[in-house]
């Protein structure tokens, strides 16, 4: 099936060419003689072969999107358990109960935001299915990130739901409203002829029986007109500018404005209380007290395993009615979830047996993030795909692992602050003059005199050990304190990223690039002993 599909766009690809051509020469008969027409229509016919090489080669990918983080899964392997726990307590929402907050835990890459949205979707459908008023709103708060913006972003939500509801009532009522004056004229002219049947049986019964409880054309007319003010004034909230008060109150009419139950998701909430405190949890945890027709429920997914740490009590209780914990995921599961997925990426055939294991292997080791084995293996087949290769094999996997282990160290260099960037470069020239298990002292040395070299605050020793400090947690250096008897402790360190690549990076910066000869600054490190 996949094959046809295959074909059928090379044919249509053709297709384009020949119209193109076509295109192409009915302007070089119509149009004036320019030169570059001519050329047009050659190069169109006559090309120099730069894809055909690359076209001709058979692609390794059926279809590469699968691996990408955006594609959302159908089937979870291996979080049977959380996502019924979830359904297990959301289903009160279809039977118009308010569900319990749940708060939901587990470092990245566990499957949180895949599984919550699995449900969510469930959770919609079904509401849509037996007809009950339930809605989810889904917030990243990494990139929704202060209490203005989830508010005014779920405000706008709702009110974004209330006007389509409120337009596709008046739609019905203007429907019921012919229909009563249809009557009306009937019964005047004595001619009982009903209506011409409407497309939806459904619809015509809805509006049949709305006819009967509106009775007069003037009732429906009132309605559609308190209808109509109602819209006008609904008032969307603009990015910034409005008191947070103003944005709360408009959200919280906004989700009372007719009976339902609503149910928030806010993934990456960690982030949210990181970065602007709890003050939008503790509001959205206290509403429920005063909404009078509908009802809300959180659910907060953290990847900070102590982020209730820094919560009002009072929230945290509230948030974490229920949680839900999920553990990573080990090598043999790992497995599963990649061969699904590499099912429908590759072509049949284009992994050679060692390849999914070995993805699975690497990234258990990384806390058993599922994102990084997805992107491991689409790197391994791009690595593939790019040599040529007709198959992907254990050396592409290793290749990847080192591609994407790089590219991480290099965004970290890139985004360190100028200081750390000085400290690391002292360290990359000690290192490069062979100098091993360095000392805080000898990097003190170097960076002191690349901090005058270049018009830098130069940080006293203390501080310069912090920076070291959080060097090593970034994996970047890798330092152990040392005892030195009674001349006390020093700490030793050595790079533990590849040193020719990092120095490319910390020397892209302008400031760090300016130095010309760095050997002097080497040789104070001898100078000092
Ligand atoms: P988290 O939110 O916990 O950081 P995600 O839900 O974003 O993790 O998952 C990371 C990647 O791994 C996504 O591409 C997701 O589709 C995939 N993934 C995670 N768990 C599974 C699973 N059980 N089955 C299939 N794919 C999964
Ligand atoms: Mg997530």
């Amino acid at each position: 099936m996949t094959k046809d599909n295959t074909d059928s766009e090379t044919e249509s690809a053709d297709d384009a060419t020949a119209d193109d051509s076509t295109a192409a020469r009915d302007r070089s008969a119509t149009s004036t003689n320019l030169d570059f027409d001519s050329m047009f229509e050659e190069s169109s016919d006559e090309s120099q072969g730069l894809f055909d090489d690359l076209l001709s080669s058979e692609p390794i990918f059926e279809n590469k999107e699968v691996l990408r983080p955006s594609y959302t899964p159908h089937e979870l392997p291996h979080r049977n358990d959380q996502i019924n726990q979830m359904a297990t307590i959301l289903v009160s929402a279809l039977r118009g109960d308010t569900p319990s907050n749940i708060l939901i835990y587990g470092k990245t890459g566990t499957g949180k935001t895949a599984s919550a949205k699995f449900v969510s979707q469930e959770l919609e459908s079904t509401s849509q299915k037996y007809d009950v008023p339930c809605e989810v709103e889904y917030i990243n708060c990494e990139v929704t990130d202060t209490q203005y913006r989830v508010l005014a972003q779920l405000a706008n939500k709702f009110i974004e739901k209330n006007e389509a509801r409120i337009e596709s009532k008046i739609e019905t009522l203007n429907e019921v409203r012919e229909r009563l004056q249809s009557t009306e004229s009937d019964e005047l002219i004595d001619a009982a002829e009903p209506t011409a049947p409407n497309a939806d049986d459904a619809d015509d019964e809805e509006i049949r029986s709305l006819a009967e409880e509106y009775d007069s054309v003037e009732a429906v007319d009132a309605e559609i007109e308190s209808l109509t003010a109602d819209l006008d004034e609904i008032d969307p909230v603009p990015m910034t500018g409005w008191p947070t008060d103003r944005v709360y109150s408009t959200f919280f009419d906004a989700v009372d404005y007719h009976e339902r139950v609503v149910v928030i998701m806010l993934d990456e909430i960690d982030k949210l209380v990181e970065k602007s405190g709890d003050d939008t949890l503790y509001n959205l945890s206290r509403m429920n007290s005063e909404l009078t027709n509908s009802r809300i429920s959180i659910m907060g997914i953290s990847n900070d395993l102590k982020f209730t740490d820094f919560l009002d009590p009072r929230v945290k209780s509230s948030l974490g009615e229920e949680e839900i914990v999920f553990p990573p995921y080990d090598a043999t599961q790992l497995r599963d979830i990649l061969q699904h997925r590499a099912d429908v990426a590759f072509k049949s055939e284009a992994l050679t047996s060692d390849v999914i294991p070995l993805c699975a292997a690497f990234a258990a080791q990384e806390h058993g993030d599922a994102r990084r084995a997805l992107d491991l293996l689409r790197t391994a087949g791009e690595l593939a795909e790019r040599s040529q290769a007709d198959l992907i094999e254990e050396t592409h996997v290793r290749q990847a692992q080192d591609k994407i282990e790089l590219d991480r160290v290099v965004e970290v260099v890139r985004t360190l602050p100028t200081q750390s960037k000085i400290v690391l470069f002292s360290i990359i020239l000690l290192e490069k003059n062979g100098v091993h298990n360095i000392n805080t002292g000898e990097v003190f040395n170097i960076y002191k005199r690349l901090c005058e070299e270049i018009d830098a605050d130069v940080l006293t020793q203390r501080r310069v050990t912090d920076l070291i400090s959080e060097l090593d947690m970034l994996g970047i250096v890798n330092a152990v304190v040392v005892s030195k008897g009674r001349y006390g402790r020093t700490k030793e360190m050595n790079l533990s990223v590849p040193i020719d690549e990092t120095e490319a990076v910390l020397l892209s910066d302008s400031r760090l690039g300016d130095i010309d000869n760095v050997q002097p600054f080497v040789q104070a490190r001898f100078d000092n002993d």
